[in-house]
Formats: structure tokens, sequence, C-alpha cells
């Protein structure tokens, strides 16, 4: 799987074309992602990298400019940029991956939409969602969120703060999510950093240090009247449960992510055990059976975990009016990736043995990475609840309609 033309889920020139950007800059990346977590820095020359190759504007329809990236195509260029450096895929995989909801949902003012689209095609602006909140903890969850918009003339004023807001060191703008108070209803607004808008840089983190997902703190600061963007024309709300919303589609880019970094782990191990010849053996370790049985795990599990993600990717890009029914197996994707992309890390530096363990190979850094998988959404109980309740759901109908 290491050249492009052995990947299975390459199948034609524009994906080739795709796979390969991704390829070259990670390259690139991986020379840098040492450094920048040793040091808890964020990778500023990265994202120069990304803007001038064009893969910010991946996602962005092409009536814009951008590439108008499928779902399927946005996973394997992620997937194959975290091989790289799993900080920087994730970051990015944010801005890329909301571009993608966005042009799925419609919600945004239209005006604001089509400006921020040409932004990103003609500056390489960027932008991601701010929800997470200390004591609301996982948006997934649904609690009531701390941050609050009051009505001000002409717009609302937030007050809060976001944690984990990751990219917010290169971002000018942004969205975030808040309580509306005179209407009791949760918003999202569009953000431009200025007066009340601050960074407080919390993160200091045991994996994916180089996101620079900080705490953003917002005191009055000013969303005007057109810059809301949940409650266009009433769609924002209405698109949940229509082809208009992309169920967590976009979401994908987080398994993408820890799958490219544990791909990266099993190439290194497996070369790794080629080359070595410890003085006690006649040949490379790769030739012992133990150390065999652990390649053919980590293949195992790899092999699954991107069989499945890029299966749901397609049929989500085939299926517009599926995608509703679709959430248990998007967050199983997740949930599997994540999980197999901690067994491989492990397994990938039981071969590799005590050096592992040195700062000076990329595994230990890759074995806190991708624990931070875990706590992306949905989260694993999460999904799993899902599958139960459908299947009770299902055993119930069928239930029904024999006695019916
Ligand atoms: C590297 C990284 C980057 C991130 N980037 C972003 C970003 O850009 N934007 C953003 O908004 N967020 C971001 N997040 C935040 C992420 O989406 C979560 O909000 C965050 O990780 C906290 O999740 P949690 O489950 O630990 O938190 P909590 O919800 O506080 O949960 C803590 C514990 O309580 C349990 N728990 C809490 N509530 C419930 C419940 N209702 N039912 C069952 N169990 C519950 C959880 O299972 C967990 O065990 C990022 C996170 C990481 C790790």
């Amino acid at each position: 799987m290491n050249s492009i033309s052995l990947d299975p889920f390459v199948r034609n020139e524009r994906e080739n074309n795709i796979a390969s950007r991704s390829d070259s800059l990670a390259a690139i990346f991986a020379q840098r992602a040492s450094i920048h977590d040793r040091e808890g820095t964020f990778p500023f020359e990265n994202f120069s990298d990304l803007r001038e190759s064009g893969y910010l504007k991946l996602t962005v329809p092409e009536a814009f400019g951008g590439d108008e990236a499928s779902l399927y195509e946005m996973v394997l260029a992620q997937e194959r940029l975290a091989k790289g450096d799993g900080s920087t895929a994730l970051a990015v995989g944010w801005h890329i991956s909301q571009i993608l909801q966005m042009r799925i949902k419609q919600s945004w003012p239209r005006e604001l939409y089509i400006d921020f689209c040409k932004k990103v095609v003609q500056e390489g602006a960027m932008i991601n969602q701010f929800a997470s909140e200390p004591s609301t903890g996982s948006p997934s969850r649904g609690g009531r969120q701390q941050t609050t918009a009051v009505r001000t003339e002409g717009g609302w004023l937030l007050t809060g703060r976001k944690t984990f807001s990751s990219l917010i060191p290169v971002l000018d703008q942004f969205t975030v999510t808040a309580y509306e108070e005179s209407e009791d209803t949760l918003g999202t607004f569009f953000v431009r950093k200025g007066p009340g808008v601050s960074i407080d840089e919390t993160w200091d983190t045991l994996g994916m240090r180089g996101t620079g997902s900080h705490d953003l703190v917002l005191t009055d600061a000013f969303v005007p009247e057109d810059e809301r963007i949940d409650n266009c024309e009433g769609r924002g709300e209405a698109a949940v449960g229509s082809v208009m919303s992309d169920h967590g589609g976009a979401l994908l880019h987080i398994p993408a992510c820890y799958i490219g970094i544990a791909w990266a782990a099993r190439d290194f191990a497996v070369k790794f055990a080629a080359g070595y010849r410890p003085s006690s053996l006649p040949g490379p370790i790769a030739e012992l059976p133990h150390i065999q049985q652990k390649i053919g795990e980590i293949e195992s599990e790899l092999i699954t975990a991107r069989t499945l993600l890029y299966s749901i990717a397609d049929r989500w890009d085939r299926l517009p009016a599926e995608r509703a029914t679709m959430k248990p197996e998007l967050g199983l994707a997740k949930t599997v990736a994540t999980n197999s992309a901690l067994r491989i890390v492990d397994l990938a530096m039981r071969i590799v043995g005590g050096s592992s363990l040195s700062r000076n190979l990329p595994l230990e850094r890759m074995y806190r990475d991708v624990r931070a998988g875990l706590h992306n959404p949905p989260m694993d109980d999460s999904v799993i609840l899902m599958l139960a309740k459908r299947a009770i759901m299902d055993v119930n109908e069928d239930n029904n309609e024999s006695i019916g």
C-alpha cells in the first residue's frame, strides 16, 4: 500500500492527483512534525504550504473557483496528509470539512457564503467552528451552551469561553455556537477576530500538540445581524433531517486523520523489521514468526478500517437520500478507525522494540497523537448506543408487522 498504484481506494486520475499532492505535502510536514510536537508550537509554515498548493480550496464549490471535492476525495486527501503530521491534518481537516458541510447545508446567508468561498480561493482564508466549552464538554452531548448571544442594536454581543479551538492561531474568522437568550435557542454566529476576541494559550497536551487548540475568549464580541449563519431563511434547523444536512458526513475527516497516522506507523515498523538484523539472527527480524504475526494483525486492522471508511464515504456521496439513515455507520467508521489506529501504533511499537520509545523516532509521537481520536466526536459510547437502538427498533418493527 506504499505506492498509489497499489492502493485500491485510489480509483481514477483525479483521485490520483489528490493523493499525490497530499503525499508530497506529507513528506515535507514529516520533517517538521517532531519539532512542533516537542515545543508545542503551531506549524504556520505548513499552512503556508497548504495555501500555496491549493489544498485549502479542496471542498469549495467549483462555481467559486474550488475543487468541489466529494466526501470520498476529502477522506483520501486527509488520510494521506496525516501520514506526515497528524496535528496539521486534523487542524486543516476542520477547515475543509466545514466548507463541505456549508456546501451541503446551504445555511449561510448567501452573500456571506459566496464572499467567504471566494476569500478561501483567492487569499487562502480558513475557518473552524468552536462549540466545546469548559462546563458543557463535548457539544455532541447536546448540553446547554454557556456562551451567550445577547441582542444589541444591529446584531448580537457574544460572551463566553470556548475550549479546544483548533487552528485558532491562523484564523481571522470562525463560527461559534451560543445560547440566544431572547429566543431560548442555540445559535451559530460568524465571528471575526477583533475587539472582544482574545486567545488564552492553554493548549499543552499529551498528543496533537501542533493543532493550536487554545481557548477562545469572547467578551461582548459584536456580530452583525446578517452574520448569524444558522437561520438563513429558516433553513438551518429545517435542514436537519433533510438531504440538506450532512448528517455528520463531513466528520469523516477525523477517522481519515487517525488511520493516516496509523498507516505511517505501519510503514515505519515494517521497514524497520525488514532492515533490522540483530547479531543473534541470520536475517532481519521480519523473518521471525512473532513479528510476522504482528505485521499481519496490523494489516488486518488497517484494511478493515480503511474498507469501512471508504465504503461509507462512497455511499454518502452516491446516495444523498440515504444520508439521514447513515449516522450509525458514519459513527462506526470513526470508532473502528480510531480504535484500530490505537492498536496499530501499539503493534508497530512492539515490532520496533525499545527504541520505539525514543523521541528521535516518530512512533512515540504517533502513539500519543492517536490517543486524541477517542475524544473527537462522535464518542464510542454514543456510536455503540446508536447501533443498539437501531437494532432494537428494527426488531420491534418486525415484531409489530408479524403481530399485525
Ligand atoms: C485534538 C482535539 C481537537 C479538537 N478540536 C475541536 C474544535 O476545533 N472545535 C470544537 O468545538 N471542539 C474541538 N475538540 C473538542 C471535542 O469535540 C470534545 O468537545 C472534547 O474532546 C471534550 O470531549 P469529552 O467527551 O472528553 O468531554 P465531556 O463531554 O466533558 O466528557 C467528559 C466525560 O464525561 C462523559 N460524559 C459527559 N457527558 C455525557 C453524557 N451526556 N452522556 C454520557 N457520557 C457523558 C464522557 O463520556 C467523558 O467520559 C477537539 C478535541 C481534541 C482532542
